[in-house]
């Protein structure tokens, strides 16, 4: 995907470091004290060599980051892409420190992936490819140290043998992941989560700033786990999706598509593309069409200085992680177009991820009604203080959010290191 600097990792880990420091310089940090809470504690960079199912040998880049754990045990996703390299995995990596500390749960950030080619590969060689990353990177994970989950490219069959791979060495730990199947040890509602959390903000934003879900026009872009969850539940809420997007197809219907058989039919077909009665469209025109909610829910950095005044939504959530590079953010404020930051939109995911964790520890299970309540608890209580934030301090709700989680985290290493 083209962002404004040409290379992807330059501008993740870029954008990242500017909204955090512009909330550092809200707050007043020392330059000693940035570059604490910048740096990551521990990073690892593996090979992970596998047969293919052809007998070739191939040689993979696997990396997890652990950025801040002063909150607790490092939290944070695995990505199987072929973009993923180590500034895109530290930057991730803050991004969940931020997040984590954002929505209150006493865990820290971490990052991880392999840079590879999923669609590519079959499920066997995917299977010896994560058994392998996990043999390579199962002294610095465990229950109570770094809980990875699924991200782009990872599912809850992938965590599920990371518990296994893991367990082999280390004795059944349910508890060192999240995000497992439900038969395993996953939680009720987790794999919904993300999108669960994206529909509830966006619900909660239309409500306090008179732009209600119900009837209005919202624009998906992924059509993956989060993706396809938030288009399920906001079409529940009564809004009308006119316009998604995968990998393979973008499609376009203004009188709203019935999100139930989209979603029956991406899971039969792997993608969207075929779906009967409507319009396909050109990919970049999907971000460009008029709406009240725009959802970029697949990679990062889609939302540049090049077409951020094209884009013609009133709000802009970001269900996936940092699609916003930091021109377009400043051109997109410029403009009016509210922006709902990553770290409050998305944080759904590791928030019933959490709840899983705390299950596998507890060794119960909560029902699906107990989780749904306790996430609408948790994101929407982080909704109210980022709005009430940005609201007294007459900033953008992202600067909100990074002035609420930088100062959680700051706390928390003030009390444990004296610094
Ligand atoms: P996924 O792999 O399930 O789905 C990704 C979707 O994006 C697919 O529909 C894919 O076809 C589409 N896509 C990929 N490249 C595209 C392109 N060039 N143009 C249009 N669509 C494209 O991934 P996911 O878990 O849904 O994650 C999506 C985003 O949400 C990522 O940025 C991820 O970091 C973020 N996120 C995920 C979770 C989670 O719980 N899974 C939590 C927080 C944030």
């Amino acid at each position: 995907m083209s962002n404004d600097v040409g290379e992807i990792q330059v501008k993740d880990l870029n954008t990242t470091h500017f909204q955090f420091q512009q909330a550092a310089d809200h707050l007043g940090f020392s330059d000693e004290f940035r570059a604490l809470l910048l740096t990551p504690y521990r990073e690892l960079t593996v090979q992970i060599p596998i047969k293919m199912d052809d007998g070739r040998l191939a040689v993979f880049n696997g990396y997890r980051i652990q950025h801040n754990g002063a909150r607790g045990p490092y939290k944070g996703g695995l990505r199987y892409h072929p973009e993923v390299d180590h500034d895109e995995v530290l930057s991730l990596a803050s991004l969940m420190t931020w997040k984590t500390a954002l929505v209150g749960i006493p865990m820290g950030g971490a990052k991880g992936g392999v840079s590879c080619n999923p669609r590519n590969m079959s499920q066997a060689e995917i299977q010896r490819l994560t058994r392998s990353f996990v043999s390579k990177i199962h002294l610095m994970i465990g229950p109570y140290r770094d809980i990875p989950a699924p991200d782009m490219n990872t599912n809850p069959q992938v965590m599920a043998w990371i518990m296994d791979e893991y367990g082999k060495i280390h004795g059944f730990s349910p508890a060192v992941v999240t995000g497992k199947p439900v038969g395993v040890g996953g939680s009720l509602g987790r794999n919904e989560a993300t999108g669960r959390g994206v529909a509830l903000v966006t619900a909660a934003y239309g409500k306090r700033k008179g732009l209600p879900v119900e009837d209005a026009r919202v624009v998906v872009q992924g059509f993956g786990n989060v993706g396809s969850h938030a288009a399920l539940i906001l079409e529940e809420m009564g809004a009308k999706v006119i316009g998604v997007g995968d990998i393979d197809a973008t499609l376009y219907n203004p009188n709203g598509f019935n999100t139930k058989k989209l979603h029956q039919h991406a899971i039969e077909e792997r993608s969207i593309k075929g779906f009967p009665d409507c319009e396909e469209i050109e990919p970049a025109s999907l971000l460009e069409l008029e709406c009240e909610y725009l959802i970029p829910a697949a990679l990062g950095g889609v939302i540049t200085k090049f077409n951020a005044d094209k884009i013609k939504a009133k709000v802009i959530v970001e269900a996936a992680n940092s699609p916003t590079t930091t021109n377009a953010d400043l051109a997109l404020e410029d403009r009016g177009i509210v922006v709902i930051p990553d770290i409050l939109a998305n944080s759904g995911g590791v928030t019933v991820s959490y709840f899983e964790w705390v299950q596998n520890i507890q060794q119960y299970r909560w029902d699906l009604d107990r989780v749904n309540q306790e996430l609408e608890k948790t994101i929407l209580g982080a909704f109210a203080r980022v709005m009430d934030r940005a609201e007294k301090e007459n900033v953008s709700l992202r600067v909100a959010a990074y002035l609420l989680a930088l100062q959680e985290v700051a706390e928390a290493v003030e009390l444990r290191s004296g610094f």
